[in-house]
């Protein structure tokens, strides 16, 4: 998905904008980068590196010094492209970074090229994304007709900041998916995609910036250059998956949704009354499993834990069988406190299922006698169009397409069906992930359930990936 985070003060900013950025360290996997302007010198400093084997703190600390002097900037940790990047145009000199998922690129590629504009930028040989935004972008005389006109050529969805020579300009994706929230302390303003990034910064929140909506930041205030749309789509993984624990959007913390997700599915489950104990599956099911224990009335037991010290959540090598090497190195089992034990486990979610089959492996060979998993959202069997929350290709990847293939001869086949937790399609479907998993018991959360955890109204979140839809039931294609 990446992250940013912006600020303008009326002191020098280094500082915060280096550790506010790194506080998303843990949105992205591929590139971080700063840009930062002096606004004595009238100057941009601008850097970027590669995250896919190093802490973001580790690589921009050596080279810091350069950007002495700032009063504003804007930085990124990135899982797609190289970003920041710092633009001459005829709106003035501005550097740019983005949260956003494009999935028309080769079409708006194709029709730039035709208006003779040209790409520049090359990430991993191919185009960069944050440089098509850019070009959209700068077809608009004012800066707010250039976010409406990437608003209104992309598929799929783009949050950005850009560090102008009179402040930032924060614009939340046309839908909301991904989150903008904006802080303020004496002197400074700040936006970022994780309040967790606020309070060690002594940044009070102010308040969320609404879908589409577009501000400007100077170090003594907020002007809005164009207000919110009433319409919403913000992502439910955000609290299932992606959040850190101590961040909140719209109100709503992260680590006090995922206890509650817990807490209620705890409630319904009549099948874990003899477990021994519960535990969370590090990081994201930590929260879950916590309320679950508190649901069932059992004791939370770290029968599994994770090697933090040397493996950063970050380093997420892009082969596959190194990302399973490295999933199954940073956990590990207790075996002293798994012997004999029933226990039941709360993971976010089951992509590809086969992390989660390893490791049910291993707890059995270590000794547990049950172990049982309880999912904190529905199955994902919907790949997401708009942030990308999976590195897969294809929706083939999905454990439930691969099932329901098996089931149906045809992995498209009834897929209103299987989302459907009444039907005997979803049964047998939940039936045979679990012998796949080789579990002893294994539940997903209800729709209900995760929308009445998360608090706010279902047609105000994206839950495409689970059901297919986009706006209070209806298809994605309301989008202009
Ligand atoms: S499809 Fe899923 S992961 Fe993607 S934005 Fe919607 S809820 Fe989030």
């Amino acid at each position: 998905m990446g992250g940013f985070f912006g600020t303008v003060s009326q002191k020098e900013c280094v500082a915060d904008l280096f550790y506010g950025t790194d506080y998303n360290s843990h949105l992205g996997t591929r590139r971080g980068g700063l840009a930062a302007y002096d606004s004595q010198n009238k100057n941009f400093t601008r850097s970027i590196h590669n995250l896919e084997n190093a802490y973001f703190r580790s690589k921009f600390e050596p080279g810091l010094s350069r950007f002495a002097g700032a009063t504003s900037g804007i930085g990124v940790i990135s899982d797609t492209d190289a970003q920041p990047l710092v633009l001459h145009s005829h709106l003035g000199r501005f550097a740019i970074v983005t949260v956003a998922k494009v999935n028309n690129i080769e079409e708006l590629v194709r029709q730039l090229l035709n208006e003779n504009c040209h790409f520049a930028e090359l990430s991993s040989g191919k185009i960069n994304q944050t440089e098509l935004v850019a070009l959209l972008l700068i077809q608009g005389k004012t800066f707010r007709e250039g976010i409406e006109n990437v608003f209104r050529h992309i598929d799929g969805s783009c949050s950005m900041l850009l560090l102008t020579e009179d402040g930032i300009i924060a614009a939340r994706d046309e839908w909301g998916r991904t989150p903008i929230v904006l802080g303020k302390k004496e002197g400074a303003w700040a936006a970022t995609s994780e309040t967790t990034a606020f309070p060690n910064l002594d940044f009070e929140t102010v308040r969320d910036l609404g879908p589409g909506e577009i501000v400007r930041l100077r170090a003594d205030g907020v002007e809005v250059i164009r207000p919110a749309s009433n319409h919403q789509q913000i992502c439910s993984f955000l609290w299932v998956y992606y959040g850190f624990p101590t961040s909140t959007y719209e109100a709503r913390n992260v680590e006090d949704m995922r206890y509650e997700n817990g807490r209620l599915m705890a409630e319904e489950d009549n099948e874990a009354n003899d477990v021994d104990c519960v535990c969370g599956i590090p990081d994201s099911g930590v929260g879950m499993a916590l309320g679950y224990a508190a649901g069932l009335k059992k004791p939370y037991r770290r029968t599994i834990s994770k090697y933090t010290p040397t493996w950063p959540r970050s380093f997420t090598p892009s082969n596959q069988e190194m990302r399973s090497l490295v999933a199954k190195m940073k956990l590990i089992p207790n075996r002293d406190m798994l012997r004999g034990k029933k226990v039941l486990f709360c993971d976010d979610s089951i992509v590809r299922g086969t992390q989660l089959r390893d490791n049910v492996g291993v707890l059995f060979e270590d000794g547990a006698k049950e172990v049982h998993m309880r999912i904190a959202c529905p199955p994902l069997i919907y790949g997401c169009p708009f942030i990308g929350f999976t590195s897969s290709k294809s929706d083939m990847e999905l454990i439930t397409r691969r099932v329901i293939q098996e089931l149906e001869g045809d992995a498209h086949k009834n897929l209103e069906r299987y989302a459907d937790v009444s039907t005997p399609e979803y049964e047998r479907m939940t039936e045979l992930i679990r012998q796949r998993l080789g579990l002893t018991s294994l539940k997903f959360n209800k729709m209900e359930t995760l929308v009445k955890a998360i608090g706010l109204p279902k047609c105000r979140l994206c839950t495409h990936c689970f059901d297919g839809t986009g706006c209070c039931g209806l298809k994605e294609e309301t989008k202009e």
